[in-house]
């Protein structure tokens, strides 16, 4: 509410001037060094059409971040004719939920993308990735290791100083078959052996010091039911995954530009049938949020919000709730880039993303969020007129709303003062504002109760202001107002940032991401009123209310009762 200022004519238009970057509708596609090497791989013949996957863990929601893989996954996939696979990388029972695949799923097809085949899960491929071990034993190049964690560690070295081999890394290819048969079967309690691949333990690439391959987990897991009690580790089950899958190009974030070498040791060492490569890129990082799944999970368990869809959440749940839309979700991932260098993204950017698009395409409407009644004096009691406002001022296809005008009217208390510089364009006692699309009125007489707090204004209208400015009298700006007898009364929630810091994970020793956490990240106004023709509207209908900013009906909206989220604001305010 910080800027309200207007001119005094209709045809004003009050947009929000936003980044032009994401005005264009033109789709053209951004060029980007994955591109490079795609064009050069059709171009030498490697391959004859692409295909690549993205490949959530089920352990939380998505969030912007994952929008920016699935944006690159995805778009090259739509690019060039190929395919995408949503494929979850489930090797890990316990952290997994059932809640977690369907919110994956319902967000990839929200985004606007469509998988190729079934939805595929690593947890489909645990036979093959079992026969890739049993075919690793029998080549010798993979043992069961029945040192403890603890003792691994120690073994395993420093960055500094090479590993030292386990005693039981020479053993013989039978026992070694036979061990891991017991571990399959049940007989090998949790953490008393692993199945880990023979490699180097010297190598200075500590992920090539004889990585884990297999543990025990005696855990019932939610697609293969009880059928496994070892489970693969996620650097063995993906480059196997992804060769089934017949992948070619395989992205994924910097992190794991380390475990590459590992990835080729399993393609190279395993007999597949086709050979992935991967290919790594920066991960997306928001200012003023968090973007961890761990983290995540921990608001939503500790409530510091009220879901995974929690408006204020950086998940893509989270952000269609607010009011962002596919469009400038994919926009804002357009906007950003695909790079190989870390950086940081202002939150501003997303927010002038969905600012663009909801600028072009909402449709407008007046909610008064702190009403103020407005008596019109000289207006017949039981007179209703119609006044004609455009649903989009720019794009006159969009049609009018009829905004019935009566005797009582509310406005914003914001928009009143009785004395006020020249620099505040609203309604001041003694003086005259028009009411958006209607008339002139002028504050006559301001009524107080016993505490001194302002219950009403008596005004009177100018009968001859309809879509004129009076002569010789200067009014002071425009204001939007609803009838008192023509409204739908409603609930609307003001966000700010949910960190007040920069980066909340940079914290002292001792001190958690928490401590930066913003206590007043949500504000709930409750009866306000909005104009009568939003009666009915649906969750996630996106409007802007005119001179307020841009919301959307949240699904906790029940028949009349509407409840609306700020999705943005109309300008820039950070
Ligand atoms: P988190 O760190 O939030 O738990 P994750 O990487 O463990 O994320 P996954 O479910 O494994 O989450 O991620 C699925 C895919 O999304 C992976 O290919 C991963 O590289 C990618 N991804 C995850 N976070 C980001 C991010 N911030 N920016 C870009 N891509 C991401
Ligand atoms: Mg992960």
């Amino acid at each position: 509410m910080n800027d309200k200022t207007s001119n005094t004519v209709d045809s004003s238009s009050e947009n929000a001037s936003g980044s032009n970057a994401a005005n264009s509708e033109a789709r053209t596609a951004p060029r980007n060094f994955i591109r490079q090497i795609i064009d050069k791989d059709l171009a030498d013949g490697k391959h004859t059409s692409v295909t690549t996957r993205f490949p959530p863990e089920p352990n939380g929601y998505l969030h912007i971040g994952h929008a920016k893989s699935i944006c690159l996954n995805f778009g090259i996939a739509e690019d060039y004719q190929g395919a995408c696979h949503l494929r979850f990388d489930d090797t890990n029972p316990a952290k997994e939920e059932d809640e977690y695949i369907q919110a994956i799923k319902r967000d990839v097809s929200w985004l606007g993308y469509a998988w190729s085949g079934d939805v595929r899960y690593a947890s489909g491929y645990f036979d093959a990735i079992y026969e890739c071990a049993v075919e690793l034993i029998k080549k010798g190049l993979a043992y069961v290791d029945s040192l403890t964690a603890e003792q691994m560690r120690e073994y395993r070295g420093t960055l500094k100083e090479p590993g030292k081999a386990s005693p039981y890394r020479d053993r013989s290819v039978d026992e070694n078959l036979a061990l891991f048969e017991q571990m399959k079967s049940g007989e090998i309690d949790e953490g008393a052996a692993v199945l880990r691949a023979k490699i180097d333990m010297a190598s200075p690439n500590i992920n090539m010091r004889d990585p884990v391959l297999y543990r025990v987990r005696k855990v019932h897991h939610h697609q293969t039911g009880d059928k496994w009690c070892i489970y693969p580790m996620y650097d063995f089950t993906h480059p196997i995954s992804d060769a089934l899958e017949q992948i070619t190009h395989s992205i994924c974030t910097l992190e794991f530009e380390a475990h590459r070498p590992l990835y080729d040791w399993v393609i190279e060492h395993c007999t597949l049938p086709a050979v992935p490569r991967q290919y790594e890129f920066a991960r997306l990082n928001l200012n003023y949020t968090v973007t961890s799944k761990r983290k995540l999970k921990q608001l939503v368990d500790e409530k510091f919000v009220s879901g995974w869809d929690d408006p204020r959440m950086p998940t893509i749940a989270g952000l269609r709730r607010r009011g962002y839309t596919p469009t400038s979700l994919r926009k804002f991932c357009e906007m950003v880039g695909v790079a190989r260098a870390d950086s940081t993204v202002d939150m501003g950017m997303l927010e002038a993303a969905i600012r663009d698009d909801l600028n072009q395409h909402a449709r407008r409407a007046f909610c008064v969020l702190r009403p103020l009644k407005v008596v019109i004096e000289n207006w017949p009691e039981d007179k209703v007129e119609n006044l004609d406002a455009p649903v989009h001022p720019q794009n006159e296809a969009m049609g009018t709303r009829a905004m019935p005008l009566t005797r009582e009217v509310y406005i914003d208390r914001e928009d009143f003062r009785e004395e006020a510089n020249k620099k505040f364009k609203r309604l001041v006692a003694g003086e005259e504002v028009r009411l958006r699309y209607g008339y002139v009125i002028r504050a006559n007489e301001v009524i107080k109760d016993a505490s001194g707090e302002i219950t009403e204004l008596r005004c009177s209208y100018d009968p001859d202001t309809l879509g004129k400015n009076p002569e010789g009298r200067k009014v002071r700006g425009v204001i939007h107002w609803v009838s008192a007898k023509h409204n739908v009364p409603c609930e609307v929630r003001l966000y700010s940032r949910l960190f007040n810091e920069a980066n909340p994970d940079k914290v002292e020793e001792g001190e958690t991401f928490l401590k930066s956490i913003n206590p007043e990240s949500l504000q709930v106004l409750t009866g306000c009123l909005v104009e009568e023709s939003l009666r009915g509207v649906l969750p996630e209908t996106r409007y802007q209310f005119e001179r307020e900013g841009y919301f959307a009906v949240d699904a906790d909206s029940e028949g009349d009762k509407l409840v609306f989220n700020q999705t943005v604001g109309l300008r820039e305010s950070f």
